[in-house]
């Protein structure tokens, strides 16, 4: 017997995620050791996370059998005090990919729309299919979002839209200038959802000051994370910055205790670390150099990115990933982000950047001789 009752068409619709390939899995099928494996896949971050959020869970008091604070009343002031926004704008997601899908169920409907950009994070397709809505994804320039379009792109139906920036899985990041306008030209009764999960890794010069225009625009809800620069993926907590008014829909939406006390009081800690975000920082910015100057040794052409990944175009990016596989490198494949010549490569520690480079360099070289 199996459940064969017809689920709703737009469950059908939901497009899978693809995610990075699990180190033990892969461990298991090509027979390797897991210590010897490197992790380039995910984005995460290679220094691991910060010792003060090890030590915070390490120290935590409460006790796991009570619930944790459904409005993260300690995290929610940290954050309001480090980015000088009322504890009110704020909203503690499992993840900002839940924040994501939240977004989509407070503004989505059968009958709705939402613009996005190709090559842009298949989670904002997630949230829209998941509310039955109708996604209107609208072709990159350059790899990057094309705002004009996507301006153009806003019907009468349209409720969301999303930028990704710097975008994932491109690198791409818009010019502050373009995305002030454009934020300014959307029609007030589209929010707009500006997902920032990698914006501490962007040159600080050309960082938009997201947070002011969301104090200026009602209709703007800026994303972050603790998964990525603050290492703490595993434990899945990220925040959303936007007026009241719009926190309000968002808390109705979202599950009441989603944010654990682990990831509470982690994510409270890291946020003052600042000699760590400072190192991981610098780690990406020598280990981005290095990446980028290997793929341009090999004639790899690559994406020029603001994140802590890059999009190389390796051209049969399936066979080369699998060869990686093989020597124990996981990256990832993005042919479901429609670049099937592409592979994403997360910058690691410099040691992981040269094992990466040494394969690469070994894979490319005999490809051509044979
Ligand atoms: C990683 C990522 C996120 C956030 O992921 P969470 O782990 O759910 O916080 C959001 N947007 C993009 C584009 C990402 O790559």
């Amino acid at each position: 017997m199996i459940f064969d009752a017809p689920v709703p068409d737009h469950v059908q619709l939901i497009p899978p995620y693809v995610a990075g390939r699990p180190i033990a899995s892969v461990a298991r099928e090509f027979g390797l050791d897991e210590a010897t494996i490197v992790k380039l896949a995910s984005n995460e971050n290679p220094l691991g996370m910060s010792p003060l959020a090890r030590r915070a869970i390490a120290a935590l008091a409460e006790d796991p059998a009570r619930y944790p604070d459904p409005d993260g009343y300690a995290l929610k002031q940290a954050l309001a005090a480090r980015l000088d926004v009322p504890a009110d704008y704020l909203t503690l997601g499992a993840g900002s990919s839940e924040l994501l899908l939240v977004a989509g169920h407070g503004f989505l409907a059968p009958g709705r729309a939402a613009v996005m950009a190709e090559h842009s994070f298949i989670v904002y397709l997630q949230a829209v299919t998941a509310a039955g809505a109708r996604p209107v994804v609208v072709p990159a320039v350059d790899y990057g979002h094309d705002l004009d379009a996507m301006l153009a792109a806003c019907t009468d139906d349209v409720h969301l839209v999303f930028i990704g920036n710097p975008n994932n899985p491109t690198g791409t990041f818009l010019p502050k200038r373009a995305l002030t306008e454009f934020i300014a030209k959307v029609p007030k009764r589209i929010m707009i959802v500006h997902d920032e999960a990698y914006v501490e890794y962007a040159d600080p010069e050309q960082r938009v000051d997201a947070i002011g225009l969301a104090k200026q625009h009602p209709n703007l809800l800026v994303l972050r994370t603790f998964s990525k620069i603050y290492g703490l993926a595993g434990l899945r907590v990220g925040y959303g910055i936007s007026h009241p008014s719009v926190t309000a829909v968002l808390n109705r939406v979202r599950p009441t205790f989603n944010v654990s006390i682990y990831a509470q009081a982690a994510a409270q800690a890291a946020l003052g670390d600042d000699d760590f975000l400072a190192s991981s920082y610098r780690t990406n910015r020598e280990g981005m150099t290095m990446m980028t100057e290997a793929f341009a040794r090999l004639g790899i052409p690559t994406i020029p990115s603001q994140g802590n990944f890059l999009a190389a175009k390796v051209g049969d990016a399936a066979a080369i990933n699998l060869a990686l596989l093989k020597r124990g490198i996981i990256v990832r494949p993005i042919a479901d982000y429609g670049m099937p010549e592409y592979l994403r490569v997360t910058i690691g520690t410099a040691a992981e950047n040269r094992t990466f480079i040494d394969a690469i360099t070994e894979i490319m070289r005999s490809r051509q001789t044979t």
